[in-house]
């Protein structure tokens, strides 16, 4: 017999959910009963997912007494009901947005005041992430493919270890012309069908390499090439900051890389990457998150609010005050109509340039809003970035420009998955790869230990 559980709570599923895009979104709503019974069921699903994360599933479970097995079969209940009725993420209302960044606002009155909020902001939020301390940096050990040459700019399949045995895989498109020093730019994928694949993404790094720039995209956790643990845990977004970080490592360890022009841009789950790395690596230069800032969503996956990023007994805030922690250095928030970012122009905006302007810096911080658009990193939202980096990172835009003004994305060959993987059957990843999400986590914690424990030889020494 089967039990059809979207049957049982369909009520509760539409009053509350309402579709955005692809994904199921929660509607706003300030009904304080239902959003604690939300962080409750998502504390459960979480505290689930990692013991089977780092356990691995049960092989057998002995049940002797019926309380046991009545309590068990709620354990699955609660568990499938919770998959419906859970929101997906910390989604508040547009008003309780607001009224949180007013509540923030008050904290500081000047440069000093906010320098002293964002630095214990970037430090808790490393503490959330299990980032604190980071890593001692291992050797990246990089493994370079064959450069394949198309209409000015070139494709390679790279990997590198973040941590020893953890293999970030990715593709590292460069400009044809290869004299002098370059911008970096890391692009993050988001949770888009088919990853680093996908064309709209290769046609953005392949344009970004044609303006001069040396362009990395590299696999989400658990997606396309990176086997080694799955997606769906909290530890993604640990090791997902911490390889944006060390994939800016790996750029500036490229001879042609100029470390002072490091950008990074992407669309909604690398939004949110885009904004996290530029808040807590001031080796970003220039950033621009598309359609994911705002004030009022957490960020709707584990590797955006998987883990107290925004919220802990020390600290309170939200994506919006985190997208203002790369201030002064440029910031681009692109948003559209249809998505929580439908907001941008009037909320988050005047509050991130009110940040931007201690520093006499306010036309740093930019905002391109696209009403009628959708969620997606379309050709216009890429035009927009694309002058963005041109002006911040010295591109050349006229490289990709038209005689009437119109950015020429043509004539960009698409790429199959196959051709794009770094290992293969032939080239299989080597042997002392770890093996699974426990094994990595290990590998970070020794690191972490070194770093710990060479700080106190320094404390010591000094
Ligand atoms: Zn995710």
């Amino acid at each position: 017999m089967s039990i059809d559980f979207k049957r049982l709570t369909p009520s509760l599923c539409g009053k509350y959910s309402q579709r955005v895009g692809s994904s199921i979104m929660p509607r706003e709503t300030d009904d304080f009963a239902y959003k604690g019974l939300c962080i409750l069921v998502k504390m459960f699903k979480n505290c689930i997912s990692d013991f089977v994360s780092l356990f691995g599933y049960p092989k057998m479970v002995r049940i002797n007494s019926l309380p046991a097995f009545i309590a068990l079969f709620l354990i699955f209940v609660v568990a499938i009901v919770a998959e419906e009725v859970e929101p997906h993420s910390l989604h508040v209302s547009k008003a309780q947005g607001q009224r949180d960044l007013a509540a923030y606002a008050k904290t500081y009155s000047n440069l000093s005041q906010w320098q002293a909020r964002a630095k214990h902001l970037k430090q808790s939020i490393l503490r959330g992430a299990n980032l604190d301390p980071l890593p001692a940096p291992s050797p990246l050990r990089p493994i370079f493919g064959p450069q394949r040459e198309y209409h000015g700019y070139t494709v390679q399949n790279v990997a590198f270890e973040s941590v020893p045995g953890f293999f970030v895989t990715g593709n590292l498109y460069m400009p044809r012309e290869k004299t002098g020093k370059h911008a970096g730019i890391l692009c993050p994928h988001g949770h888009f069908a088919d990853g680093r694949f996908r064309a709209a993404h290769q046609i953005r790094c392949a344009t970004l390499a044609r303006m001069g720039a040396v362009v990395f995209a590299y696999d989400m956790v658990g997606r396309g090439e990176s086997t080694q643990m799955g997606h769906q845990q909290s530890a993604a977004l640990t090791m997902q900051i911490l390889n944006s970080m060390r994939a800016i490592d790996f750029l500036c360890s490229l001879p042609s890389v100029d470390a002072e022009r490091i950008g990074v841009t992407g669309a909604s789950g690398g939004g949110t990457q885009t904004f996290l790395l530029a808040a807590l690596d001031e080796r970003v230069a220039a950033s621009a998150p598309v359609v994911m800032v705002a004030a009022n969503y957490y960020g709707g996956c584990k590797c955006e609010s998987g883990l107290p990023i925004h919220k802990s007994p020390e600290h309170n805030t939200n994506n919006a005050e985190i997208a203002a922690l790369c201030a002064p250095r440029p910031l681009l928030l692109v948003s559209c109509g249809a998505d929580w970012t439908q907001h941008t122009p009037n909320i988050e905006m005047p509050y991130i340039r009110s940040i931007f302007k201690f520093y006499n810096e306010e036309q740093a911080v930019e905002n391109a809003h696209f009403p009628k658009q959708h969620h997606d990193y379309n050709h216009t939202k890429r035009a927009a970035v694309y002058a963005f980096f041109a002006e911040h990172l010295k591109l050349d835009h006229a490289a990709v420009t038209t005689a009437d003004g119109a950015i020429d994305e043509s004539d960009i060959l698409i790429e199959t998955p196959e051709v794009l993987k770094v290992f293969t059957d032939t080239n299989p990843r080597p042997a002392h790869a770890a093996a699974d999400t426990r094994a990595v986590l290990r590998s970070l914690k020794k690191m972490q230990d070194r770093n710990r424990k060479e700080g106190s030889v320094k404390k010591s020494a000094s």
